[in-house]
């Protein structure tokens, strides 16, 4: 007998029959009936209603605290999320908080990448592992909300209503009840399973890590275009509590985009967004890092004495950072607590204020050419070792 964790039929019905039942049928009913633009039209508004739901709304929101919104948005998120099929958001957000703490500790993380690809990607909800032991003590600040609770309460009966009810309703709308089914319903819920499913998986293997090396996860454009903007898994896993996956504007983030939209119009607030400077500091860091392991295979190279040279100006400039830092707090906390009544005393607080902002934009300019150069010289080194 083996001595693997029982199986779970009815999720092997759900993330293996499923996606069989697709490709089998999908061809078949083309064929034989033929599917409509307007039923792959709604099936592709229905993948990016599930889609964000999960990732602005169970992901961002919800698992990582990255901002907070109006209950209608909450609701929405809700709603659509639970019709992703991906279980409620207590259990979601709680398995994704131990994943993101564990990352990549096979006897914590639910869905280690160090279990490989297809445990990463399916395989971990298909059995009773121990590592999906239901447990809410990591999520107590989101088990107070009432609309979560409603979710996690009727999550079958929402989930059976947005997956079949809506479907045939509008099947029945555009006549056609089998091919909405198909097209809206199963073919959109399994693409959604399986690119949001990406995440976990390939997003662990795929792709580069300019900002961490401590873990496996990634950054892959192709792969945020097809998760929503997830796919700059790298940056995430570093700078998890930040609104934004792809922090450049050019990157690929719908979900992203969806946050700072609804802040504009009232339905968000505090949006988090992790500082520039950390962000260039951990870029920083792993180049130094990648460039002395490089130079570590050659002896007395004397790039060597240029990159420790880098790294004092490097470490320098985090202190001088610093230290702006907590001057720009003492100030800000003098402005909070002394009343002002002069205009003069006001300017001049105003003046110092700005004083330190672009000391600290001059910094995180330093920072950017240093890392330029730095590139460079880990250029230099690599083709020195391809001689
Ligand atoms: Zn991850
Ligand atoms: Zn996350």
């Amino acid at each position: 007998m083996s001595d693997k964790p029982q199986i779970r039929p009815l999720m092997v019905m759900l993330f293996i029959g499923l996606p069989i039942l697709a490709v089998v049928i999908t061809p078949l009913w083309a064929w034989y009936a033929g599917f409509t633009g307007t039923q792959w039209l709604i099936a592709l508004a229905f993948l990016y209603l599930n889609g964000l739901g999960i990732t602005a709304g169970y992901h961002r929101l919800w698992a990582h605290k990255a901002y907070q919104a109006h209950p209608v948005v909450r609701f929405w998120f809700a709603v659509w999320g639970a019709g992703a099929l991906q279980n409620s958001v207590f259990v979601w957000a709680s398995d994704h908080r131990r994943h993101h703490r564990h990352v990549d500790d096979n006897d914590h993380d639910p869905y280690s990448a160090g279990r490989g690809l297809w445990f990463s990607h399916i395989g971990w909800m298909l059995r009773d592992y121990t590592t999906n032991t239901e447990d809410f003590s990591n999520i107590k600040d989101l088990l107070q909300d009432p609309i979560l609770q409603w979710q996690h309460k009727h999550y079958v009966a929402i989930t059976a209503f947005m997956n079949i009810a809506l479907p045939i309703g509008i099947g029945v709308l555009l006549g056609d009840i089998m091919g909405t089914l198909i097209s809206v319903g199963l073919v959109r819920l399994v693409v959604n399973h399986n690119v949001t499913f990406f995440i976990n998986s390939l997003a662990h293997y795929w792709g580069t890590r300019p900002y961490t090396e401590a873990n496996s996860a990634r950054d892959n454009g192709f792969l945020a275009f097809l998760t929503y903007g997830e796919g700059y898994h790298n940056y995430h896993h570093i700078f998890q509590t930040d609104y934004r996956n792809g922090i450049r504007w050019w990157q690929w983030d719908p979900t992203k985009w969806l946050i700072f939209g609804l802040s504009k119009v009232g339905l968000c607030w505090n949006l988090v967004r992790v500082d520039n400077f950390k962000i260039q500091r951990a870029i920083m860091d792993t180049t130094f890092e990648r460039a002395r392991r490089q130079l570590d295979q050659h002896d007395n190279c004397p790039l060597r004495e240029m990159l420790e040279h880098e790294y004092a100006a490097f470490s320098e400039s985090v202190r001088q950072w610093r230290e702006l830092q907590s001057q720009r707090y003492e100030k800000h906390k003098e402005a909070l607590g002394e009343v002002w009544t002069q205009r003069r005393a006001q300017l001049q607080q105003r003046w110092e204020q700005t004083q330190l902002r672009d000391q600290l934009k001059l910094l995180e300019l330093n920072l950017r050419n240093q890392q330029r150069r730095v590139q460079l010289l880990l250029e230099q080194s690599q083709s020195l070792a391809a001689a």
